[in-house]
């Protein structure tokens, strides 16, 4: 759809008037702005960075108070940091109240507990609280852990206390959280990634190789496409997107917007055309048949990086909806089909000439050609010219001089099959040759600060840190383990670098249990808890709420205002025995028991939860490294101490921890072993440094180390340089694979501060990337396999006659000549990019459109047999909780806005005057149809409850046609709650379903069935 310069204004206008709407007259008292005054003359500056959104923007934060007596530091402004070379001194609007955050009058000051059935806070002593909580901890552990399972395998799990960690928190508080959690043998550990970008991981892990951001903030201005598509960066990450603009101002490049709705994004691109929530796997497929159909794909690239010419086994297929292998009664693929055909020698077997029928391209034309444009137009409601104006852009950069990025974020994740979807866009981007190119990629603007990092440092159920899987129940030695999780090269001559995952387990358990890990003992490999099914949050919340599961810790953690089905959440959290609240900030989940009316109707007496809140540190008082959406490892300083009585997390938990080993070694009880053997060797182990713990992760030589030639390489008890020193022999410790080289003893290299421009926005010299640095993953594949760039005006890297050398570090053995055969993609077994994603899914080797698990559809026109993702996974009493389009027919779809962040910015009074109060985004038709004028309170319904706030009746969601019929979709920012500097508010989680994408059970927020009514 295209928007004249006339609409544009009248579409805006209207969107601003209505904002404006929802603001007058509902700005809290706080509105009175104080006047501060700056005195940076006598300041002490401190660098750190915006503790929201994964563009990690710089920040400088000034403070006055030298530490002499009486004087302590406390920061009185922060600006943005003009030498960052992603930010240059800007900050969003949140990033512009972060000093409200510091000084929020909602941030705790002491250790509380709530007893059971009371109605009120009661103050004591950190000493207290630590006892009490490892008390309540220890035993229950003792009660319930379960050291063999039922067929008297070793499995050392404790599944009736779980743990939630934090996204804003630094790298070294994770590793502190995974070392609490896994000593005690927690597998109901979770963090925020899986209500966000885990679908991320799993699409582009088996698509690339690696599961993240595949280029960066800056190489957006590089591209000549941008196609922004399930995301909204100019609302939800306003100085990334500023790349983009960067790339229309200077690079004439094209921007397109496809989403529900004419969004902040849209309204500075070429193009924006609507589509409906939850339908964007079709109009990706589609895309995919146009570029097959229309012949428009980078051959070479194609053939040289791609599986395209791969032969899959015969016994695979696609039916009605479902791929070969269902079944049926347990609602799970067996994948074995999905997998190449092999010869004699165990390799795949490949047709150059890509004419065989079962090769991957054949069979991908094959299972598009369904998705024709009518189909698209249909399912979707995007207008028909619009789609395939937008193919014919995107197709234009199959030419090697031309590049596109899709920017995309929740939009996407937020679905059922929300991994289906990102590898939608990962097989585009492969058939146009755009990965691994500057200006190119599939770029996953993660969320939260520092949600990469925990990502990297396995703090998922059944995670471990740099990707690798927590073993399985059957997985009882640790040479069958490695059996399974070390991949086999798929064809001769490929780097494979997976095949290096001993060296990189053997080095996290000597990390994990320090001398006490042998060759003798298989490096406690025994210690570690084993699964024997998902505990991811949904399903950890599904065992609470079925009263089985007696203590939870919620670090930095807002489960009852995050999680789906808020309703549900609180009853779970009624059923604990404790609930231990770690957050610097005054919290719905740490206030589920109170009652605030229509907003949280509960009776205290009736809840027998004992509720501990324990003040924790922020970002701005604490040292410590995030790892921000391009990977980079940013390391901060603290500008100012907490305030009154909080702590930093790390002391907490050492506080607990500490006390829990003393109980144990005083009293014995359930399987201490790994709990009394985890390293905790910290120079105080009441309260590790970020420092020490920050060296840890990147790995020390635990014997002098040498290499094949017999050079030193490095000293016993020197930090490591870079991953290729790890060993499997137990004479290197590293906690995290891929964060080796991050702190050698060249010093911390999380901290550097050299913004040179390398070449392209290249600037490597700034903080530090994993892995290795490398700031484009996949770069050789912006070179022919002869080492031609296919864009000279694209080149990173070049040969130098020995070795490749650039502008970025290769992603690629350095000393492999061109022509030498070894395909870009390393870390796949095969070396090639996958269009065919042979086992890496639970739902098939190909994405196909299903629809939303609350569908406003009869059936699914594809395959009304299968209308829903057959391995989304439903729990009984979630199953009971989904509506129907006869009672609920309105398509809903929550989000964020600029000024909010999450649940937390509420708390910030600069924020919660930018936007005080709920509101609710309908068409001018669903509004004329309702009765419902602007400003009016309207009530939104989904089967699980109700929410109230004000409608805005906008232009900005249009009335599409989908399937022969009207559909109108209704946008639910979701920010406010019970707690906070804004007006209360209902959680907007209350509306959303409780089930989620079939791969990672990441919710689906993003498409769910309401009604609206005038209240
Ligand atoms: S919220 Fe994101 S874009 Fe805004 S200032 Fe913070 S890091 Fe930058």
């Amino acid at each position: 759809m295209h928007i004249s310069r006339r609409q544009f204004f009248r579409i805006s206008s209207a969107g601003l008037g209505a904002s404006s709407l929802a603001t007058l007259g509902m700005a809290p008292a706080v509105a009175h702005a104080d006047v501060r005054q700056f005195k940076l003359l006598r300041a002490r500056e401190t660098r750190n960075n915006c503790t929201y959104c994964s563009v990690g923007c710089g920040i400088l934060m000034y403070s006055l108070g030298d530490g002499a007596k009486n004087a302590e530091a406390k920061i009185f402004h922060i600006e943005g940091d003009p030498d960052h070379p992603v930010s240059r001194g800007s900050l969003c609007p949140k990033g512009s109240g972060l000093i409200d955050y510091i000084h929020s009058d909602q941030r705790l000051k002491y250790p509380e507990v709530r007893e059971p059935g009371t109605n009120e806070w009661k103050r004591i002593t950190w000493e207290e609280a630590n006892a009490r909580i490892a008390r309540l901890l220890k035993d229950d552990r003792d009660a319930n852990f379960i050291e063999f399972n039922d067929k008297g395998e070793r499995v050392n799990r404790w599944l009736s206390s779980g743990m939630l960690a934090s996204s804003a928190a630094s790298n070294e508080t994770g590793i502190l959280d995974f070392k609490f959690a896994r000593a005690l043998g927690m597998l109901g550990m979770d963090c925020q990634a899986r209500l966000c970008h885990g679908p991320t991981v799993s699409a582009l892990a088996p698509s690339f190789g690696r599961g993240a951001m595949t280029n960066n903030w800056v190489d957006i201005k590089n591209a000549n496409v941008i196609l922004v598509m399930g995301g909204n960066p100019a609302e939800a990450h306003p100085v990334g997107f500023k790349w983009a603009v960067e790339a229309k101002v200077r690079n004439k490049a094209t921007m397109i917007v496809v989403d529900p709705r004419y969004n902040r994004s849209a309204a500075v691109a070429d193009m924006y055309s609507p589509i409906r929530a939850g339908s964007d796997a079709a109009f990706l497929m589609g895309m995919v048949n146009y570029l097959l159909a229309h012949d428009k794909i980078q051959h070479e690239y194609v053939k040289a990086y791609t599986n395209a010419s791969l032969i899959v086994r015969a016994d695979y297929g696609f039916d009605e909806g479902l791929f070969s292998g269902y079944d049926a009664d347990r609602k799970v693929y067996d994948r074995s089909s999905w997998a190449y055909e092999t010869g004699p020698d165990g390799y795949a077997l490949r047709d150059e000439t890509l004419q065989h029928p079962r090769c991957v391209l054949n069979l991908l034309k094959k299972h598009v050609e369904r998705y024709t444009p009518d189909v698209v137009t249909s399912l979707c409601g995007t207008p028909k010219a619009d789609f395939l104006k937008i193919c014919e852009i995107m197709a234009s950069t199959c030419a090697p001089d031309r590049t596109a990025t899709f920017l995309y974020a929740l939009g996407w994740t937020h679905h059922t099959a929300g991994a289906q979807i990102i590898r939608g866009s990962a097989m585009i981007q492969l058939l146009l040759g755009n990965i691994g190119m500057p200006g190119g990629g599939v770029n996953a603007l993660r969320g939260h600060s520092n949600i990469q990092g925990y990502t990297d440092l396995g703090l998922l159920s059944t995670r471990l840190p740099g990707y690798m899987d927590l073993p399985r129940d059957h997985q009882q030695t640790l040479e069958g383990y490695l059996a399974d999780i070390t991949p086999k090269a798929d064809l001769p001559n490929q780097v494979n670098f997976w095949k290096n995952t001993p060296k990189f387990f053997v080095s996290l358990m000597k990390n994990l249990w320090g001398e006490h890990a042998t060759p003798e003992n298989s490096f406690g490999y025994h210690w570690l808890p084993k699964w024997d099914r998902s505990y991811d949050m949904l399903a950890y919340f599904d065992l609470m709420y079925r009263g089985k599961v007696n203590g939870y810790i919620a670090q930095g953690f807002n489960p009852i205002a995050a999680m789906p089905d808020s309703g549900k959440i609180r009853s779970a959290l009624s059923k604990l025995k404790f609930l231990v609240v770690i957050d610097p900030l005054r919290t719905e989940t740490s206030n589920f028991w109170q009652n605030h009316g229509e907003f949280n109707d509960v009776d205290p007496s009736q809840i027998q939860t004992t509720v501990f809140r324990l003040p924790s540190s922020c970002f701005a008082e604490e040292n410590g490294a995030i790892v921000n959406s391009g990977r980079w490892l940013q390391w901060h300083w603290a500008g100012q101490k907490p305030p009154y009585e909080a702590r930093h997390d790390g002391r907490i938990l050492g506080g607990i921890f500490t006390r829990l080993r003393e109980l144990y070694r005083q009293e014995g009880g359930a399987c201490p072993e790994p709990l009394l053997n985890m390293s905790w060797d910290y120079h105080d182990p009441h309260d590790p440094h970020p420092e020490e713990v920050a060296k840890e992760a990147n790995g020390y030589a635990l014997a002098d180390l040498y290499d094949d030639s017999g050079r030193l390489l490095a000293r016993k008890g020197e930090l490591l340089s870079d991953f290729g020193q790890l060993r499997d022999d137990g004479s290197t410790a590293s906690y995290c694979w891929i964060f080796a080289g991050s702190w050698t003893e060249a010093g911390n290299q999380m901290a550097r501060r050299d913004n040179t421009d390398s070449g392209l926005g290249n600037t490597p010299g700034w903080a530090w990337a994993w892995p290795a640095n490398r700031r484009i993953l996949y770069n050789r594949a912006s070179m022919a396999p002869s080492g031609k760039p296919w864009d000279p005006k694209r080149q990173l890297l070049h040969w130098d006659g020995k070795r490749w050398t650039g502008a970025d570090v290769p992603d690629y053995p350095a000393a492999s000549p061109p022509d030498s055969g070894v395909s870009p993609f390393i870390m796949l077994p095969e070396g090639l990019g996958r269009l065919f994603s042979v086992k890496g899914m639970v739902d098939g080797p190909f994405p196909e459109h299903y629809e939303p698990t609350e569908s406003p559809l009869a059936a699914n026109p594809l395959h009304p047999a299968v209308s829903q993702n057959p391995v989304a996974r439903v729990f009984a009493d979630d199953a009971a909780r989904m509506g129907r389009r006869e009672e609920f027919p309105y398509v809903a779809t929550t989000y964020s806005i600029t000024e909010m962040f999450r649940h937390w910015t509420k708390h910030a009074r600069l924020n919660a005057i930018a936007q005080p109060e709920q509101f609710v985004e309908i068409s001018e038709k669903l509004a004329a149809k309702k009765g419902i004028v602007q400003g009016d309170v309207v009530r939104v319904s989904s089967k699980r409850g109700f929410i109230r706030g004000k409608a805005v009746v906008t232009k900005r969601v249009m009335t599409l046609q989908v399937d022969g019929q009207d559909l109108e979709q209704v946008g639910i920012p979701c920010h406010w709650g019970f707690e906070g500097t804004t007006r209360k508010g209902f959680l907007a989680n209350t509306l959303s379903p409780g089930i989620g994408d079939a791969n990672t059970q990441t919710p689906e927020f993003k498409a769910f069935l309401v009604n609206v009514e005038k209240a």
